[in-house]
């Protein structure tokens, strides 16, 4: 087996987090749903009321408690985690207890379902948790080179809708922000992902809402149009990852106030991006972009931070925002996506995702910036 394996990678991932939590003094991880878990064993358990849990004692080797029906679909891997199936009529908690044992001190992740945590408390008598993310995020937001090539691939295929996009393929005029959602989502999924995260379109004065939930609204002419959409990814046989990117065209000629606004964002996104560098903090890409769009008299309208990290999860670390300080790492994989919202009137957004290394940023998406007039 090579080592760039899927496998081979999961094994060095398990090894860091036993190695994080000898240091924090954790006895036991214990796994359900969320995005370490197919990180960990390249498993993506269903959101379903029946527990899964990986169990990873410190001193012990790591068993995955599934329910029966669902361990046909866990990709087995003996050199990494054993099987644990248990069936219907029995108590899953409880097998989780007998697998902790004796061991206290418990990191439980953090979209572990609460009514299956408060089961496994009452089971545990004296247990503490901590959240599992502070063993396993700093290792799950440095990707290797397979969760890159990854990212990079769902970025590129996030492109491909971009450039429909631009070259006015996606009709917007005369539809509404449902239809042309429904459209971007239909594409994102021919151009190669496997799922539809979302597809945000915020036309007219909905763009000034950066989150606008597409509805029943017609496109007009002479409107900036903002589509914000991603979804998840497989290249090969490693597990789903996201991409997320935000283009901003207009539906004709753009008045000059608009393209004004639009020129500052361009600059603010540009800037943003190149002071990512390894080593700087990661408030620094936020303060970065923030300055450029405050010095332009936008400050008060750019309403969220610059950018978030992205791999398995859409969200997830790095934050790139005012109070982190932790330093950008190669490997740290994130999005730029400065905003400027004026209330009632229009709003833009360019966002792209990047990937730190010494370098330099490595860009996941490239297609332009500039302000395309579609129809
Ligand atoms: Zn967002
Ligand atoms: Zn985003
Ligand atoms: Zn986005």
């Amino acid at each position: 087996m090579s080592p760039a394996s899927p496998s081979a990678a999961r094994r060095v991932r398990m090894a860091r987090v036993r190695e994080a939590m000898a240091s924090a003094g954790i006895e036991s991880l214990l796994c359900s749903l969320g995005a370490d878990l197919p990180w960990l064993t390249g498993y993506e358990a269903m959101p379903l009321e029946r527990l899964t849990m990986l169990v990873v004692p410190a001193d012990a080797e790591a068993v995955l408690v599934v329910p029966e029906l669902e361990a046909p679909r866990v990709p087995h891997d003996d050199s990494l985690f054993s099987l644990r199936p248990w069936r219907e009529s029995e108590d899953p908690v409880s097998v989780v207890a007998s697998l902790v044992g004796k061991r206290r001190f418990l990191a439980v992740s953090d979209r572990t379902w609460a009514v299956h945590l408060l089961a496994i408390e009452r089971a545990l008598s004296g247990a503490r948790f901590v959240p599992a993310s502070r063993v396993t995020s700093p290792l799950r937001s440095v990707k290797d080179t397979a969760e890159i090539a990854a990212l990079q691939a769902a970025g590129e295929a996030a492109d491909e809708v971009a450039a429909a996009l631009f070259a006015g393929e996606i009709a917007l005029v005369g539809r509404s922000e449902s239809e042309v959602s429904r459209e971007l989502g239909e594409r994102l999924v021919a151009a190669g992902h496997r799922k539809v995260n979302f597809a945000i379109v915020g036309s007219g004065p909905n763009s000034a809402s950066p989150h606008h939930e597409p509805g029943g609204r017609v496109i007009q002419p002479g409107e900036p149009v903002v589509c914000d959409f991603g979804g998840t990814y497989y290249l090969g046989d490693t597990v789903g990852y996201c991409s997320d990117t935000t283009r901003t065209v207009f539906t004709g000629e753009p008045p000059a106030e608009f393209s004004e606004l639009y020129a500052v964002l361009e600059e603010a996104q540009a800037k943003a991006l190149a002071s990512a560098v390894v080593g700087a903090p990661c408030e620094r890409v936020d303060a970065t972009g923030r300055e450029v769009i405050a010095a332009a008299g936008y400050g008060e309208y750019f309403i969220h931070r610059i950018g978030h990290g992205i791999g398995i999860e859409e969200h997830e670390d790095p934050y790139m925002v005012a109070g982190n300080s932790e330093p950008v790492r190669s490997g740290h994989a994130f999005s730029v996506e400065p905003g400027i919202y004026i209330p009632g009137r229009f709003g833009a957004r360019i966002e792209d995702i990047a990937v730190a290394s010494v370098a330099g940023p490595i860009a996941c998406n490239v297609s332009d910036h500039f302000l395309h007039v579609v129809a």
